[in-house]
């Protein structure tokens, strides 16, 4: 990777401009009593959080505030503390860009981080990935709103890769999808991930055991991923450490990991919101003669019209379809 051949003032250098570049993107000092941060790692009733100027703080939650997830900005609190320690406390959670949510058991909506600008979807080429998974999750991200991208991992694997690859690699292209290929035995395509990571939020999202933790690994540098290790002290004084989900990459990105956004799998949604999730389709869908149409067999169905054109692409439109089918009424 080209961010582990980096100087070390080179390092310094690149972690100095990331921490001004936090401060501008997202977390300004409020006053003295109080200053912004982002959670970089939540557990129950305490969380860890970096400022401006890239302290890591522990901290204890106001009750109240609701549900509050890595990536989140906070504004955070110094206590007036008789020990010699300092504590910190969230005061408040600021407006989110966007929040990822899973329903977890009994239809209750578990929300796993906020504010990313990025989901990368994670494929292995072999087996042959399903389009239409893929097709749920961008309809996930698109309503998010994120910016989709689409790798195909394990290039090294299979003979009809090839094949394969080029096949998803156009239709996602066609649409306007970025699509990067990589092989982690290989090392290939590694720093094209890299490059797309620049100064973005991102996650990695995707089945399990199509390379995701592998990726993560190669793209993370050595040292960040010994920074994932937190060590602060609780309320007792003692040490606990704790691993961040929420990493610093070299060139500014933003990685945010944890076994629960790993396995985030997009759920059923309405008929209004997987529309907007194909952009293609959604375009034409408008111009139809009836605004409740199908886009089945309605007169007037410019979604037909696109269809039969070649401007919508069939795999596409049958796995709209069969998200219309299984949707939320
Ligand atoms: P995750 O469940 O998505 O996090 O997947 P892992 O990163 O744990 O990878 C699952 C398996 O795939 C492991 O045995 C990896 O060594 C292997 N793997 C990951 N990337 C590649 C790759 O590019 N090529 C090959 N052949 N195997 C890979
Ligand atoms: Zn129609």
């Amino acid at each position: 990777m080209a961010g582990r051949k980096l100087s070390r003032q080179q390092q310094r250098r690149i972690a100095s401009n990331q921490k001004n570049k936090l401060s501008e993107q997202s977390c300004a000092v409020n006053n003295n009593a109080t200053q912004t941060a982002r959670v970089i790692s939540h557990h129950g009733r305490k969380l860890v959080a970096e400022t401006v100027s890239g302290t890591r703080i522990k901290c204890s939650i106001r009750q109240n505030l609701g549900d509050i997830v890595c990536g989140d900005c906070i504004v955070i609190q110094e206590l007036d503390n008789s020990k010699t320690q300092t504590s910190y406390v969230v005061v408040a959670i600021q407006p989110r860009q966007n929040l990822l949510q899973k329903i977890g058991f009994a239809g209750i909506t578990k929300p796993i981080a906020a504010n990313i600008d990025q989901v990368i979807i994670v494929n292995s080429v072999y087996p042959e990935p399903n389009t239409s998974l893929i097709d749920r999750y961008l309809v996930a991200i698109e309503n998010l709103p994120a910016k989709a991208i689409i790798v195909l991992n394990k290039t090294d694997l299979h003979k009809t890769t090839k094949v394969v690859t080029s096949g998803i690699r156009s239709l996602y292209e066609q649409i306007g999808y970025r699509v990067i290929l990589t092989s982690v035995k290989k090392q290939g395509g590694l720093d094209s991930l890299y490059r797309q990571l620049a100064n973005q939020t991102s996650i990695l999202v995707g089945l399990s055991g199509v390379g995701k933790s592998s990726l993560v690994k190669n793209i993370l540098p050595e040292e960040n991923i010994r920074i994932g290790e937190i060590s602060a002290r609780n309320g007792e004084g003692k040490h606990t450490t704790t691993v961040a989900s929420l990493y610093h990459l070299n060139n500014n990105g933003i990685i945010i990991d944890s076994p629960g956004v790993r396995d985030f799998t997009p759920s059923n949604t309405s008929a209004q919101d997987i529309t907007y999730g194909f952009p293609e389709i959604r375009q034409y869908a408008n111009q139809c003669k009836f605004s409740n149409c199908s886009h089945r067999n309605e007169p007037g169905c410019a979604v037909q019209v696109a269809l039969k054109a070649d401007k919508i692409n069939l795999q596409r439109y049958r796995n709209y379809q069969l998200m219309m089918n299984d949707r939320i009424q």
